[in-house]
């Protein structure tokens, strides 16, 4: 497949291993990243950290600026959220990887957290890629759920046509006839992305399903066809969550998430 693209392209450099303080992404270790839809309070968000911390997840999700459809939504905690980032991350030492919204946020997000996510409703927001070609900071690049690979990778094309290196790209599920599903996770592209370029990718089986009990098998799906890692949503009280409730993880379910895909993980040849 030619997917026509210069820097992720395998002939320009084979693997891009994504290096965050004493950890990678795109390399031996499968991660998995994980923690709430959006940070809703400080003291939910500490015990949340706490808990996958002591579960040995090292990368914490969390939205501070949400982009919900509907203007009526929880809109997240915006720059009061970041400030309990920077607290967060320096207090606990887990990497923070939070969705940038507007591009004149950049420089307080490069303050704030560790990676920054560019959503799905912004994956061709080229302004915003533009702007993030310039920083050094890895970004998660979340596929449309109306875009197909090439437009995926030429979106990951603007983000490293500057100085910056460190891309990763997240297939979390497109719009395609079902229903019963929030979206259909596009489980191919996984090898089509890692065969075809050098670029981490991860599977986020949340936002793809937007059904809790499908998180564990296509996170395990995702560990068998090479994905570097996965993105879920926790939550310690799901039916009380602001916003994605219905395919946040209960503590209970991290247990079994791990474990679960810890042997397919091994299976393929990495670890957990
Ligand atoms: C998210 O990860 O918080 C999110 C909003 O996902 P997506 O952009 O894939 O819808
Ligand atoms: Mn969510």
């Amino acid at each position: 497949m030619n997917l026509d693209i210069k820097y992720a392209d395998k002939a320009y450099k084979d693997k891009r291993i994504i290096k965050i303080a004493d950890e990678e992404i795109g390399g031996e270790k499968f991660q998995i990243i994980a923690g709430p839809c959006a940070l809703e309070s400080y003291d939910d968000f500490l015990r949340e950290v706490r808990f996958l911390k002591s579960k040995g997840i090292k990368f914490i999700r969390a939205g501070a600026f949400k982009p919900r459809t509907s203007p009526y939504s929880f809109q997240g905690l915006g720059l009061e959220a970041l400030e309990y980032f920077r607290e967060i991350r320096k207090e606990e030492g887990v990497y923070i990887v939070s969705e940038i919204t507007d591009l004149r946020d950049i420089d307080i997000f490069m303050e704030s957290v560790d990676i920054v996510q560019v959503g799905a409703r912004n994956m061709q927001n080229f302004p915003l890629l533009k702007e993030l070609s310039h920083v050094k900071k890895p970004v998660l690049l979340k596929r449309g759920f109306a875009n197909n690979v090439k437009e995926l990778m030429y979106a990951a094309e603007y983000l490293l046509s500057g100085v910056n290196e460190d891309v990763i790209v997240c297939e979390r599920g497109i719009r395609t006839l079902e229903t019963v599903t929030r979206n259909t996770l596009d489980i191919s592209m996984v090898p089509i992305i890692k065969q075809n370029s050098n670029l981490p990718v991860i599977v986020d089986p949340s936002h793809a399903s937007g059904i809790r009990e499908l998180v564990i098998p296509l996170s395990k799906a995702a560990a068998a066809v090479g994905a570097d890692g996965v993105m879920v949503e926790v939550h310690e009280s799901p039916d009380k969550a602001k916003s994605d409730g219905d395919e946040s993880l209960t503590f209970d379910m991290v247990d079994n998430l791990i474990k679960e895909t810890e042997n397919i993980v091994k299976a393929v040849g990495r670890y957990v």
